[in-house]
């Protein structure tokens, strides 16, 4: 096992046209030995490219790739001690499951067949397919070949574990059961990880911590609760959490914020404010309360009832906005409703930067300041 350090790691790719594309742009980054860190943000923001840089199936334009101490940023994927799980299986579809997880093995040791049989065997009962191993891939269902391609990585008992959208071709259900599996699975091989995903629910879900990617850089790094509570920008803040936060642009005037349809809220300490005299306000779904009388007006659009809790979703001006209410409460459409929220829950981020001025709670944000402080250090 290792920590997996990657430093200052720029990828750049020449484009047709001769144009140079930075699909990774100075990511400092670090996962702890027997960590599971997922990586996640939008389709193009670069995470493949690090994953693949990470592995050595992408020569780096700059920047370092640390196994522990072990500077492996010239060496070829082969001599990395890495085993790679991608979207599409990538199974030889001509062999059986016995031959496929034992490929892997064949090639990087000098093994009795005794034992790679014995091998085979163990991790296949570890995932449960002791049943299918004189099977073909093509007699196995989507979640039983996703089974038998980590098995092949599993099997080789890598240092590093790469994954790169593993679970996107199953379907929810079954998705969601592998999910909870392979972090068992990680858990009991404590294996240092390193997962992609767009997905923010399965990062969430998953994720010791959470590396969040946009553009090419990363954002933030922290745990979930972290990531979803103390944002370091609008765009965290926008990525995080479903349904997505509320988001809209405020004028400032003597600690006042003024919004779309006739939104005022007095903030308790106008300090957060200080020299803007506009800033992005963000308020959470399940922060909003309806209320009487007094806070702001909306019109109710349409309820979704989720069993649990409803959705509202409602017209704030020219922007919707949407909130978790009570599972007993249905306005009707048209109907104006009342909201207000706390000054605790609010979040407020720099209309050009994007940059948070103020995130949910106080004890938090003191913590991804710490992350935010090893990433200056290291940058
Ligand atoms: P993600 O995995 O987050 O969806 P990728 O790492 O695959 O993103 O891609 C990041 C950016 O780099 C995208 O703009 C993509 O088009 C570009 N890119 C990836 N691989 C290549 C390549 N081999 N040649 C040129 N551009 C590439
Ligand atoms: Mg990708």
């Amino acid at each position: 096992m290792a920590e997996i350090n990657i430093e200052d790691l720029r990828k750049q790719f020449e484009l047709d046209d001769g144009s140079l594309l930075t699909a990774v742009n100075d990511v400092d980054l670090t996962v702890e030995d027997g960590e599971f860190l997922v990586l996640v943000g939008p389709s193009g923001c670069g995470k493949t490219t690090t994953l693949r840089c990470v592995a050595g199936l992408e020569e780096v334009t700059s920047g370092h790739i640390l196994f522990d101490d072990d500077d492996v940023t010239d060496r070829r994927a082969r001599d990395r001690d890495v085993a790679m799980v991608f979207q599409n299986y990538a199974l030889y579809p001509h062999m059986n499951v016995r031959k496929n997880i034992g490929f892997g093995l064949k090639l990087s040791s000098k093994r009795t067949s005794a034992d790679i049989r014995e091998r085979v065997e163990s991790t296949a009962e570890m995932l449960g397919i002791s049943d299918l191993l004189d099977k073909r891939p093509r007699d196995l269902s989507g979640g039983q070949q996703q089974r038998v391609a980590l098995g092949r990585a599993i099997i080789r008992e890598p240092e590093v574990f790469l994954m790169d959208e593993p679970l996107s071709n199953l379907d929810a259900k079954l998705r969601s059961e592998m999910r909870t599996e392979l972090q068992e699975l990680q858990h009991d091989l404590d294996v240092t990880t390193m997962y992609v995903t767009h997905d923010q629910t399965e990062a969430m879900a998953m994720g010791d911590r959470i590396a969040v990617m946009n553009d090419g850089e990363l954002q933030q790094v922290g745990t979930a609760e972290e990531v979803y509570a103390s944002p370091t920008n609008e765009f965290v803040a926008n990525f995080i959490g479903s349904p997505s936060i509320n988001l809209f642009t405020a004028d400032v005037s003597g600690g006042t914020l003024r919004g779309p349809g006739d939104f005022e809220y007095r903030l308790d300490d106008p300090s957060w404010v200080d020299g803007y005299d506009r800033v992005r306000v963000g308020v959470r779904p399940e922060d909003i309360r309806l209320v009487e009388s007094g806070g702001n007006a909306a019109e109710a659009s349409v309820v979704e009832p989720m069993g649990n809790e409803n959705f509202l979703y409602a017209t704030l001006g020219d922007r919707e906005l949407t909130a978790r209410i009570e599972s007993g409460l249905r306005p009707t459409t048209g109907q104006t409703v009342r909201f207000t929220f706390d000054e605790d829950s609010l979040y407020l981020f720099d209309p050009e930067t994007g940059e948070a001025l103020k995130t949910k709670t106080a004890d938090v944000s003191a913590t991804v300041g710490d992350y935010a402080h090893t990433e200056g250090e290291s940058a």
